[in-house]
């Protein structure tokens, strides 16, 4: 028994689902990175309620949640705040095809928040919202080819699907079949980290680059911060190229502080407030744990988008009272004194003690750790770029990750993922999640 405080955690419930779920929906999940092909296979636990930092799956078995849904739920599950304005938009009808002034509310606190927003535009997933920037670049520059990083994900458009990091590595797909070479190779990806590579990219391609696409700060191959200087020499190459910027900040909006990476002065890269992009994709924390994407920029190029201009982009569901209305709430949680310090107090707590568990049992483990959130690679070098970010150990990490889950520890069964504290998380919960680190480092070093 791992746990001497509890039973071994047993899922014949979340077994028997997964049997059933695999006659209807296709591989058993509604996304291939909830499928634990990468973490040896078998029926992926199936969650039914949450609460704060925890959920409870078929069988009962409560879980101390770092998956926070791939981020979204910084807050922890039904927060309170949001759970009454879902409320709230559900009983006035979730939908009305027209314009609302909840839209314009939640437009105006984005665009304070993120100051390079002149104007945006609400969609309903980050895939959308980073699919129409590359739109919008190519129609506003009349160029066709984008350059983007090795490892960076953007969604599942055809385009950017390409050495697209987390979701497809994890499965050891390079590239997505059906879509054409026509399409593929309108991408050009560097390494990221690589200033050279890029420099040597819109050398090559120069006229034909609309934009060049990054994750300011990665979230998809594990948590990296720009090597100092690289986005301010991307950003200067890009315009010296006539090329749009996109940051693609799905994953970092709202991640940090009160804000984006482009406004981040944080301790580990002063510069990144220094430079603004031209054009922005944001998702997850901003739709309060419901579904959501936006999009926005300079203001000569957002008024390339329809009805003011040849970019075409609609949503039936796009701007919906119920998503905005917990975007709002969700901001506004955000936006009390505190909240970051703490993410960042319970994850400077929690890499400690990962760190010393590991290093006590002769493990090697790189942790990178920006403010509350954190990814855990097996090797011993760092992590800087998408070549070390796979030179790691997947069999460590898969057995990582199952003794943790056995003892009531959710991690995301990816070793590209990062690990996401939420408000929820208390001190409590993050001794007793080292406490079952060490428990795991032991038996994987015995
Ligand atoms: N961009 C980044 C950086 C992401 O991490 C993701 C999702 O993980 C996306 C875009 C796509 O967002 P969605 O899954 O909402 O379509």
């Amino acid at each position: 028994n791992l746990n001497p405080n509890q039973q071994p955690l047993s899922r014949p419930r979340s077994a028997a689902l997964y049997e059933e779920a695999l006659k209807h929906i296709v591989g058993g999940v509604n996304s291939p990175s909830r499928s634990f092909k990468a973490v040896g296979g078998g029926a992926p636990v199936f969650m039914q309620r949450g609460q704060g930092a925890y959920f409870w799956d078929a069988d009962n078995n409560r879980y101390i949640d770092y998956l926070a849904a791939y981020g979204p739920i910084i807050l922890g599950h039904a927060h309170p705040h949001v759970t009454a304005a879902i409320v709230r938009a559900a009983e006035n009808g979730t939908l009305y095809g027209t314009p609302t002034e909840l839209e314009i509310e939640f437009a105006r606190m984005i665009k304070e928040a993120i100051p390079s927003l002149d104007k945006v535009r609400f969609v309903n997933s980050g895939t959308e919202a980073v699919m129409t920037t590359i739109r919008v670049a190519r129609a506003y520059t009349g160029r066709n080819k984008i350059i983007k990083f090795a490892g960076c994900y953007h969604g599942h458009s055809d385009l950017v699907l390409v050495a697209a990091g987390s979701g497809p590595s994890t499965l050891g797909i390079p590239d997505s079949a059906g879509i054409p070479m026509s399409i593929a190779n309108e991408v050009i990806t560097v390494p990221f980290n690589n200033a050279e590579a890029l420099e040597a990219a819109l050398a090559h391609w120069g006229d034909d680059i609309a934009a060049v696409m990054v994750e300011p700060i990665v979230g998809n191959f594990g948590m990296v911060m720009p090597k100092p200087g690289f986005l301010e020499a991307l950003c200067s190459l890009a315009r010296a190229n006539g090329s749009l910027v996109i940051y693609d900040e799905v994953i970092t909006a709202f991640r940090f502080h009160y804000g984006a990476a482009q406004t981040f002065d944080g301790l580990e890269a002063p510069s990144l407030a220094a430079i603004e992009p031209d054009l922005t994709a944001l998702g997850k924390i901003i739709g309060g744990g419901l579904p959501i994407g936006a999009y926005g920029g300079r203001k000569e190029i957002m008024e390339q988008v329809a009805p003011l201009g040849p970019a075409y982009q609609a949503g039936t569901m796009a701007g919906n009272p119920a998503s905005i209305s917990a975007g709002i709430a969700c901001l506004q949680a955000l936006r009390e004194p505190g909240v970051y310090d703490r993410l960042d107090r319970l994850a400077a707590r929690l890499e400690a003690g990962l760190a010393q568990g590991a290093r006590e049992h002769g493990i090697a483990l790189t942790i990178n750790r920006i403010r509350g959130s954190l990814s855990t690679h097996f090797c011993d070098h760092p992590v800087t770029d998408y070549d070390q970010a796979q030179d790691t150990d997947g069999e460590q990490f898969a057995r990582f990750f199952r003794l943790m889950l056995e003892q009531g520890i959710c991690l995301a069964p990816s070793k590209y993922e990062a690990w996401f504290m939420t408000t929820a998380h208390t001190d409590e919960d993050i001794e007793v999640t080292i406490q079952a680190a060490e428990r795991a480092f032991a038996v994987m070093a015995s």
